[in-house]
């Protein structure tokens, strides 16, 4: 966040990519994309390229770090050096150690852990390629890899970002956006129980505009919900097909 007078974000009503303040970028879901892992998602918004992978539940090492009455949601997210302009030193760093840690806690609220004690569940996010809204991409597409790996949930996260550029409440912020805009406010989002499992704010807003932001936000997470959906859907259909046609076959 910081502000530049001489970074035009608002041009004739719309923002300097075409979109209207309430229009989200273009998000497509794959789910069931890697062999190896236990449940996957891929996941391009906007510009963003970003790949979720579950592995397990499994038991937890070191065994210190067991819980014994639940599984523990260990998230890492990573950003690959070749995902931004400048190139990112690989390991991890305050960042992404701040984004593992929000994306384990908001997943932590949909995963019945309780059935699984003295478990592990590894979600890794790796992020390709980034362009302003990275966590929220990963928070997105980790859920839905959650799902994927049929691990018991009591429903999916829906992630998303509203914030504030010229004064303008707008969603979604782009990457110019991101940087030269006021705020930022990403949210997780719960849909069946309407709760939020994240909630920050970078920048400042006033009531009524973080009002008008949430509530944009919310909309939104619906959207990337069903999304979310259909991408699964997508998966157990073409696999149901193809064990039919096995059957057919034998
Ligand atoms: N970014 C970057 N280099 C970095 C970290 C971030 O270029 O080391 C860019 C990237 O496009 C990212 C954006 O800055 O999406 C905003 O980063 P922020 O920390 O706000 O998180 P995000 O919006 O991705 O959740």
């Amino acid at each position: 966040m910081g502000s530049n007078k001489d970074i035009e974000l608002i041009k004739d009503g719309k923002r300097i990519d075409g979109r209207d303040f309430d229009e989200l970028r273009e998000i497509k879901i794959k789910a069931g994309v890697l062999k190896r892992a236990d449940g996957s998602a891929y996941l391009e918004w906007g510009k963003n390229k970003v790949m979720a992978a579950v592995y397990g539940p499994r038991e937890m090492h070191p065994r210190h770090a067991q819980e014994t009455t639940k599984a523990v949601v260990r998230a890492r997210y990573n950003m690959a050096a070749f995902s931004v302009p400048d190139r990112k030193r690989p390991g991890p760093d305050r960042r992404s150690i701040e984004i593992s840690k929000l994306i384990s806690e908001a997943l932590e609220k949909v995963v019945f852990t309780e059935k699984y004690p003295r478990s592990v569940i590894d979600v890794f996010v790796e992020v390709l390629q980034a362009s302003a809204g990275t966590r929220c991409c990963g928070l997105t597409a980790a859920s839905v890899a959650l799902a994927d790996a049929g691990i018991p949930m009591s429903d999916l996260v829906a992630s998303c970002a509203s914030g504030k550029i010229e004064g303008q409440v707008v969603l979604d912020l782009g990457k110019n956006e991101d940087n030269y805009g006021q705020a930022d406010l990403p949210i997780g989002y719960i849909p069946r129980s309407d709760e939020l499992c994240l909630l920050q704010m970078d920048g400042n807003l006033s009531e009524d505009e973080y009002e008008e932001a949430m509530d944009m936000s919310i909309e939104a997470c619906k959207e990337i919900y069903e999304i979310q959906k259909e991408a699964l859907r997508e998966k157990y259909s073409t696999e149901l097909q193809a064990e039919k046609l096995n059957e057919e076959e034998m």
